[in-house]
């Protein structure tokens, strides 16, 4: 069976973004890049199902400017078998994300797609949901365990107070919680191999798919910056401090 990966790149976790000075978008100039932390997790479940003979071939699908063929030779590096690159250096929204995984997916026959959970540069927690919804397939969201299996999966979600355990029939599509696995770290042979592997490069319009936006960002802002703390004498004085001056940060 043929697994789909969508791997977004995003701004590395480590670094703390800023908006544009005309507040319009974030600032990516010069920034450090990374695959988005859930897309590993997603990646490193269906490289261990082809490991485990579950899964015949695994295609890892970015969709983004030419850059992104770095995140996909990390991937190659980390064990997928091919890469696709649909390139497009316009602002890809959820819904175009989906389509675009959608027609990839009919394209390769895939069994099986996994998402993260969510990007961690919009949060939308949205692609995976409407890839499903366009397919037609079952879905489970924040999957935190996979056995995959037979013709289909049980997927353990968690949920507030609990675990939600879900039985999915072939095809699927899957979005990973951070809880599932620990990814690896590519070997510095693989990293040095991936660079000279191919990646399948494609446009939207060879793929059908109208990705032209539907919402318009209005402004970005910076998070209000959090007032340094401080130091009190004795138990009395946090009390009149926590009477007299404590509020909610709006
Ligand atoms: P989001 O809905 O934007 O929070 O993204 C959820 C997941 O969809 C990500 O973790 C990726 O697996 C996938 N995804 C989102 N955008 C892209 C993209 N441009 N290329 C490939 N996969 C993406």
């Amino acid at each position: 069976m043929n697994v789909l990966v969508a791997l977004k790149r995003v701004v590395d976790a480590e670094v703390s973004v800023r908006p544009t000075a005309d507040g319009s978008a974030v600032d990516t100039a010069n920034v450090r890049m990374a695959m988005n932390p859930f897309d590993e997790v997603a990646l490193e479940e269906a490289v261990r199902w082809k490991e485990h003979a579950l899964a015949t071939e695994v295609v890892v699908v970015s969709c983004g400017p030419s850059a992104c063929q770095d995140t996909l030779r990390t991937a190659l590096a980390f064990g997928a078998d091919r890469a696709v690159l649909v390139q497009a250096d316009a602002d890809l929204q959820p819904l175009a994300v989906a389509k675009l995984l959608k027609a990839v997916a009919e394209r390769e026959g895939s069994g099986i797609i996994v998402c993260g959970k969510q990007a961690i540069d919009d949060d939308s927690g949205q692609t995976g949901q409407m890839l499903a919804a366009l397919l037609g397939w079952s879905q489970a969201v924040a999957a935190a365990k996979v056995e995959l299996g037979g013709d289909g999966a049980l997927v353990t979600q968690e949920i507030d107070g609990g675990a939600e355990v879900l039985q999915l029939p072939l095809p699927f599509v899957l979005t990973v919680d951070l809880h599932l696995n620990h990814p690896r770290y590519p070997s510095l042979p693989n990293v040095l191999k991936a660079k000279k592997r191919p990646v399948e490069v494609l446009l939207p319009a060879d793929l059908g798919v109208d990705v032209a936006p539907r919402l318009a960002t209005v402004r970005i802002a910076e998070a209000p910056r959090r007032r340094g703390g401080g130091r009190v004498a004795d138990v009395s004085e946090l009390l009149s401090k926590l009477r007299d001056e404590a509020r909610v940060i709006p």
